[in-house]
C-alpha cells in the first residue's frame, strides 16, 4: 500500500493488484466489455506500480489550478495558515479526525492523480471493492482533495465490478424486526458459508466459513474444502475460540440438523459446551441477513479476479475490512475488539504510551474499551432505528429512457458467487414498468421488468 504521509520520503510502492486495464472504459464504445472472464484473468495478474512519490505529487501540483490558487493565497498571507502548509514545495492540508486529539498534515492530491488514489484504495486486493463510505473513511486519513467523497462516489458508481456484484440493498419485501442486540463482544457470533466455487483452489478449498462477532463486527474467514459440521467446528475452535474465547450465542444459517451436529463436535473439542446454538430465521433476523449481504459480494469479486488462488488473498481482504471504520459503530472492528488502533501499512505512526507497571496497561485498556463501547453502543442504537426506517420505506420506482445503458439481473436460482447482473444492455422500448432491452454484444433483445434493471453509470474523465 502506498504511504502518502509526509513523514516519509520513500513512497514508491509496488503492489500485485487485480487491476483491470480495460475495466473502466466507457461501456458503449465497443463490445470489448462483455467478454468472458478469460480475458479478465489475463489482465488480473499484473503487477502495478503506484507512484505516489512526493516528487511526482509536487510536479503535478504545479499544474493544478486549485492548488496554485491556494499556494498563491498562502504566499500573500490572505489565507488561513492553520489549514495548509507548504513543505519542500508540496502543499499539505492540516486535518484533525473526529475523536482524535492531534492534528496532522496530509498531502493535497492534484486532480490528475485523484483517480489513481481511489483506484488504489478501491480496486486493490486489500481494498476489495468496498463501498463509498468505507473507501472514503480510509482515503481521508492519508490524503486530501476537495469534494473527495463525491469523486469517490462517482468512481465507485461507475465501477463495473461493483455494479455487477453488489447485492441491491433496497427493500426486499417484509419489514425488519431487529434481533436483540448484543451488549458486548463474544455475546453473539454468526457463522455462514460462502461457496462452493466450481473448482477447488490450488490450496484445496471450495468454501469460506465467515465467522462474525456481532457487536464489534470483527470478521474471521476460514477457507475450507467442505462445509460439514465437523470441519466447521474444528475451524471455529482453532481460529476463533482459541484466539478470542468462548462466545455466548452462536447463530448459523445451516438449519437444525447441522447445528445439532455442530454442537456435538464443539462439545467434543472443547470438553464442555456452554454455547447456545440456533439457526436464524430470515424473517426475524433481518440484520443478520443484511450484514452477511455486505460481505459475500467482496468474496465473489475476489474469486472472479483471482480464480485458482483466491484464498491466498483472503487474509488481506479481511484485514482491510477489520481495520476500516464501520459506519454503524463509528470504529473499526479491530478497535472495538482489541481496544487499540490497528497499525496499518500506511500513514502516521501510532501513539505510544509509557507504562510504569505492566498492570497499568490493563487499566488503560479497560478505560479505552469503556469509552469506545459507550460511543459505539449509542451509534448502534441510532443506526438500528435509522435502518429500520429506511428498510420499511417503499421501494423506489426508477424509470429508464430509450438508449439508456442498463445491467440486467440474471433471473432464477443464483448461487451466491455468481455474477448477479449481466450486460450492459441498451433500452430500445419503454412501456414502464416493462422495457425491451437489447444485448450490446449479441444484439438479441428481450422484454423485462423494471425491477430487474440497474442503470450503468459512465465514468467521465
Ligand atoms: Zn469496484
Amino acid at each position: 500500500r502506498p504511504d502518502i504521509d509526509g513523514h516519509h520520503n520513500h513512497l514508491n510502492v509496488t503492489t500485485r493488484s487485480m487491476t483491470r486495464i480495460n475495466q473502466h472504459q466507457s461501456p458503449n464504445n465497443d463490445n470489448a466489455k462483455s467478454k468472458s472472464t478469460n480475458d479478465d484473468k489475463e489482465l488480473t495478474l499484473k503487477h502495478m506500480t503506484f507512484n505516489f512519490s512526493l516528487e511526482r505529487i509536487s510536479q503535478e501540483q504545479k499544474n493544478d489550478p486549485e492548488i496554485l490558487r491556494i499556494r498563491q493565497q498562502l504566499l500573500q498571507k490572505e489565507f488561513d495558515k492553520k489549514n495548509y502548509v507548504i513543505e519542500n514545495d508540496v502543499l499539505y492540508k492540516i486535518i484533525q479526525l473526529p475523536r482524535a486529539h492531534t492534528k496532522f498534515k496530509i498531502v493535497f492530491i492534484p486532480l490528475t492523480m485523484q483517480e489513481e488514489v481511489i483506484s488504489c484504495y478501491h480496486d486493490h486486493p486489500t481494498a476489495a471493492h468496498f463501498g463509498v463510505n468505507r473507501t472514503w473513511l480510509k482515503v481521508r486519513t492519508v490524503c486530501y482533495w476537495s469534494n473527495m467523497k463525491k469523486s469517490i462516489h462517482d468512481y465507485i458508481r461507475s465501477c463495473e465490478k461493483c455494479a455487477k456484484f453488489n447485492i441491491r440493498r433496497t427493500a426486499p419485501p417484509g419489514h425488519l424486526h431487529p434481533i436483540e442486540y448484543p451488549q458486548g463482544p463474544l455475546e453473539l457470533i454468526s457463522m455462514d458459508f460462502w461457496g462452493p466455487t466450481p473448482q477447488y483452489s490450488t490450496n484445496g478449498n471450495k468454501y469460506v466459513l465467515i465467522i462474525t462477532d456481532y457487536y464489534t463486527k470483527y470478521v474471521i474467514a476460514c477457507p475450507l474444502p467442505n462445509n460439514t459440521a465437523t470441519s466447521t467446528a474444528k475451524s471455529f475452535v482453532e481460529q476463533f475460540v482459541f484466539k478470542f474465547g468462548i462466545p455466548r450465542r452462536l447463530v448459523t444459517d445451516q438449519g437444525v440438523h447441522f447445528n445439532n451436529e455442530l454442537m456435538q463436535n464443539l462439545t467434543m473439542l472443547l470438553g464442555t459446551n456452554h454455547i447456545q446454538t440456533s439457526a436464524y430465521h430470515p424473517q426475524s433476523n433481518g440484520l443478520v441477513e443484511r450484514f452477511n449481504a455486505t460481505f459475500h459480494p467482496q468474496l465473489s469479486k475476489l474469486y472472479n479476479a483471482e480464480l485458482n488462488d483466491w484464498d491466498d488473498y483472503l487474509a488481506p481482504v479481511i484485514y482491510a475490512y477489520n481495520t476500516g471504520e464501520h459506519s454503524t459503530t463509528g470504529y473499526s472492528p479491530f478497535q472495538l475488539m482489541f481496544g487499540r488502533y490497528p497499525i496499518l501499512p500506511i500513514n502516521h505512526t501510532p501513539a505510544t504510551f509509557k507504562f510504569n507497571r505492566p498492570s497499568d496497561y490493563w487499566m488503560k485498556l479497560i478505560k479505552c474499551m469503556n469509552v469506545y463501547r459507550q460511543v459505539a453502543s449509542k451509534k448502534i442504537l441510532v443506526h438500528q432505528q435509522q435502518s429500520k426506517q429506511r428498510f420499511d420505506k417503499n421501494r423506489e420506482d426508477p424509470q429508464y429512457e430509450i438508449n439508456d445503458l442498463v445491467f440486467y439481473k440474471v433471473p432464477g436460482h443464483r448461487p451466491k458467487l455468481e455474477e448477479r447482473f449481466s450486460g450492459p444492455y441498451t433500452i430500445i422500448n419503454k412501456q414502464h414498468p416493462s422495457y425491451t432491452i437489447q444485448n450490446n454484444h449479441s444484439l438479441t433483445s428481450k422484454r423485462v421488468h423494471v425491477s430487474d434493471l440497474k442503470l450503468v453509470y459512465q465514468r467521465h474523465i
